[in-house]
């Protein structure tokens, strides 16, 4: 048997309170009682903090010192009295089983500490698990928090429906082979492929749903089973919100449809009947003098324009719900854009003044110069279609930090405190502008999907009674040279 030095050492601190005890009490001459009682108490105290076997050796020795010093004839093994022998054993076997007890006791003291202590853990490990709702996250993290959480060396994670098995880390690809994993997930019996090497099954009632394994680390099996318990309810809960979100998403994309058709009716039948009647009245009556035919001919055209406006943000409303947008990413001036979006708002535009300030230093932006030319078109359109007539609309494009701002400044009526948050919503209109001005309620909606699509973003500050900005951000990548 190899004995470490600690349990020499203690041994050896036995040894020496005995040697003590002998020592003060042959020089003061105690009665043999009163060394015995000293004897037991020194086994005890041993016994209680470093369990059995130092007890049982120390017990032999005491019982040697005992006979040796303090039973008559002293100084000898021999006993003369007979009563004497059942004295002897009497203290042996009180030293035995008192030591026994009070092992017992330790080992009850400490299981009971390691219980707590994986208790502990199995409930941080619950709380960890809480935090992740995406399932492919929560998968790949877990057999690294078991790890960090239960001090094991080696633990993996195998589901099926995810066809993968999941490391703790590369050194455990050699500790539990696949095979393994995937016979236990499929039989639902755990197996022990070694001493403290073990794999159960990830079971939801009776059904296995994967397999977990961990080595190393003094976990117990319960502790064990109780971690797999844990992981199967997370990974249901994880199905669970991401089969609620699914619907969420679905149920959305339902009621945007509903809305988009209800809206396209309704709007979509104003320009018509203006269109319808302009019509008539042309074909019907053939004494109409030029100015009142060139007037009816520029409704038509007005209201053909705004149907057509119509079309396309319907559409690009439809595209977006099914996903971001897709752009065609190029280097371009901002100022390119604004052209165009000034040409495309010619019409809307005729009664305003309009100012640019763009700097001919700007830099080139990685844009899809189409959309972002339709997203100025849209302030442009709304920046002349809310404010009056005569006022100015102010177009400022800049860099600041390591981005593009570019803002569209009106002299309308602002925007008050409850639209503001709201107005960048789908199909939300001003409440003052419902009833007074035409429109959708889409035309931000659809720029604030664009810029974000850009990575930007897109803002209104406003002052109520002197006019709104918007404006959008673009970011610059540096391009490495
Ligand atoms: P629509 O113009 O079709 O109503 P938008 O999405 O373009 O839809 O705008 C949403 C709301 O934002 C408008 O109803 C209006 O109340 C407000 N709004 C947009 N632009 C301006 C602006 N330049 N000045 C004041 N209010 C604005």
């Amino acid at each position: 048997v190899n004995l470490p030095g600690k349990q020499i050492a203690r041994f050896g601190i036995g040894i020496a309170a005995i040697v003590l005890i002998v020592f003060v009490f042959y020089l003061i001459h105690v009665n043999q009682a009163t060394a015995g009682f000293a004897f037991l108490l020194v086994i005890l105290v041993v016994s209680a903090a470093w369990g059995l076997r130092q007890a049982i050796l120390l017990s032999l020795c005491a019982t040697l010192a005992y006979n040796f010093f303090f039973l008559p004839p002293v100084g000898t093994f021999s006993i003369s009295d007979p009563q004497n022998w059942i004295a002897l054993l009497a203290f042996l076997v009180t030293a035995v089983i008192a030591s026994q007890l009070s092992e017992r006791a330790r080992h009850q003291r400490i299981t009971a500490e390691q219980r707590r202590e994986e208790l502990e853990r199995l409930y941080s490990f619950s709380q960890q698990l809480l935090t992740t709702e995406n399932i492919l996250t929560l998968v790949n993290g877990i057999p690294n928090s078991v790890s960090e959480t239960f001090g094991t060396s080696a633990s993996a994670i195998f589901l099926p429906e995810r066809k993968k098995v999941y490391y703790s880390d590369i050194k455990a690809q050699s500790v539990f082979s696949e095979e393994q994993l995937k016979e236990v997930a499929a039989r639902g019996e755990p197996i022990s492929i070694s001493p403290g090497v073990t794999v159960v099954p990830v079971r939801v009632g009776v059904r296995s749903i994967g397999a977990f394994s961990v080595a190393g680390g003094s976990v117990s099996r319960e502790t064990i089973d109780a971690v797999a318990t844990l992981i199967a309810i997370a990974i249901g809960r994880a199905n669970a919100v991401e089969g609620l979100a699914h619907s969420e998403a679905s149920r959305e994309s339902e009621r945007l449809r509903s809305v988009l058709l209800d809206s396209v009716t309704h709007d979509f039948r104003t320009p018509l009947t203006s269109i319808k009647a302009c019509a008539e009245s042309l074909l019907a009556d053939e004494g109409l003098g030029e100015a009142s035919r060139i007037e009816l001919l520029t409704i038509i055209n007005e209201e053909s324009d705004r149907l057509n406006r119509l079309v396309g943000e319907a559409a690009q409303m439809a595209e977006l719900d099914s996903g971001a947008p897709e752009l065609s990413l190029e280097p371009h001036y901002i100022r390119e854009a604004i052209d165009s979006a000034l040409a495309a708002t010619k019409n809307v535009l005729a009664k305003h003044h309009v100012k640019i300030v763009a700097d001919d230093s700007l830099p080139l932006v990685e844009m899809d110069v189409r959309r972002v030319s339709e997203v100025l078109a849209q302030l442009l359109d709304n920046a002349a279609k809310y404010s009056p007539a005569g006022t100015s609309i102010t177009i400022t494009s800049e860099v600041q930090n390591s981005n593009l701002i570019t803002s569209v400044a009106d002299q309308g009526p602002g925007i008050d405190g409850i639209d503001h948050g709201m107005i960048f919503d789908k199909f939300y209109r001003g409440q003052g502008q419902r009833s007074t001005v035409q429109g959708t309620g889409m035309g931000l909606a659809i720029a604030k999907a664009l810029i974000e699509a850009h990575g930007g973003t897109i803002n209104v500050t406003s002052q109520l009674g002197h006019g709104s900005v918007f404006l959008f951000s673009l970011p610059i990548q540096k391009r490495s040279a």
